[in-house]
């Protein structure tokens, strides 16, 4: 069986940030990437907050660039998903489609995928006014209208945040009343900017080569309407990547690992960064962080051990 000091699951920034400390520092690891380098990097067109460049960079371009940054090192990587993480008292066992390896250490870095509306134009227009993101794209609607669609804590936090930047701000939601917290819930309520569309359901996004607007369907009288809007976020929810797991890791509520500072999590070796774990702001700058965070506090386990 093949054994290493740490093993990193995943290839987004988080992943990436937490290879280049561990090779920097000399460990003996692998790191393991389902798909391609760049994670969710890659759905991004523009990116306008990664501190360091002011006119702005692609997504792809930025995660070519820690890529090319992080092979400067020597170390191994696999295009395969992880399977299962069975955790031990000396070392933990991760199933790598059907290979079995064991590692001192595991950074858990997979990332989260949104929950989608699954309606037409959805994929097409994603990055010319579609969006899961207002931190991220919240800069490019500035004046302009825009539809907010879901109904719990994140869409209503996120209109919040949006209201102070659009002119007008539809928030959509297909039950009678939101079901967010009564904190945001009011906020969103006494807000001029905000108008409620209740007991509605996005039918089709509506554009020729970007959004236009937003088709909806009414519930009550089964009646169809399209409201002109420039973008449209959707905040119906996300998914941990989570299937491999082992059950003894603590979650939240949502799904998320919980873990400390140091990006420890509930079993001993096993630390989790990025998107993956609980907390509130999700973003490439933030994985960053929590990678290098994750590779140094398991370097310090390494030691100790
Ligand atoms: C459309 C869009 C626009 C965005 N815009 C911005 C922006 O402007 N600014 C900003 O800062 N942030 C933005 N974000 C958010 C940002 O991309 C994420 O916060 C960041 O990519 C999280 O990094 P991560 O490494 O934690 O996870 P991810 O980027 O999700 O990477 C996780 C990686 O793990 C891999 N993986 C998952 N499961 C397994 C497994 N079982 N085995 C092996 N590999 C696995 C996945 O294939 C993926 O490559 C945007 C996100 C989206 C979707």
């Amino acid at each position: 069986m093949k054994s290493y000091d740490a093993v990193v699951i995943g290839g987004g920034p988080a992943g990436m940030a937490a290879a280049l400390y561990l090779a920097r520092a000399g460990v003996n690891f692998l790191v393991v990437e389902k798909m391609t380098h760049g994670g969710q990097m890659l759905l991004t067109d523009e990116l306008e907050n990664y501190p360091g460049f002011p006119d702005g960079i692609k997504g792809y371009e930025l995660a070519d660039r820690m890529a090319e940054h992080v092979k400067k090192y020597d170390f191994e990587h696999r295009y395969a998903a992880v399977e299962k993480i069975i955790p031990g008292k000396e070392h933990h066992q991760l199933i790598i489609e059907g290979e079995t390896v064991q590692s001192e250490v595991i950074i858990i870095a997979s990332g989260v995928s949104f929950r989608k509306l699954k309606v037409p134009n959805e994929e097409k227009f994603l990055g010319r006014g579609v969006s899961y993101c207002a931190l991220c794209d919240g800069n490019f609607f500035k004046n302009k209208v825009v539809a907010v669609i879901g109904g719990g804590n994140s869409a209503l936090e996120e209109s919040i945040y949006l209201s102070k930047l659009v002119k007008k701000l539809y928030l959509v939601h297909r039950r009678d009343q939101f079901r967010a917290d009564k904190v945001f819930r009011d906020k969103c309520l006494d807000n001029p900017v905000i108008e409620p569309v209740l007991n509605s359901v996005v039918s089709k996004i509506v554009g020729k080569t970007e959004v236009e607007g937003v088709e909806l369907f009414n519930t009550v009288d089964n009646s169809y309407s399209v409201l002109d809007v420039d973008g449209v976020f959707i905040f119906v929810g996300f998914n941990a990547v989570c299937s491999f797991f082992p059950d003894e890791l603590e979650l939240d509520q949502l799904g998320f690992i919980k873990t400390t500072c140091e990006m420890e999590s509930s079993i001993p070796g096993i630390f989790a960064a990025g998107d993956i774990r609980s907390k509130k702001c999700r973003q490439i700058v933030t994985a960053v962080g929590d990678g290098a965070t994750a590779a140094t506090a398991a370097y310090a386990y390494l030691e100790h051990k």
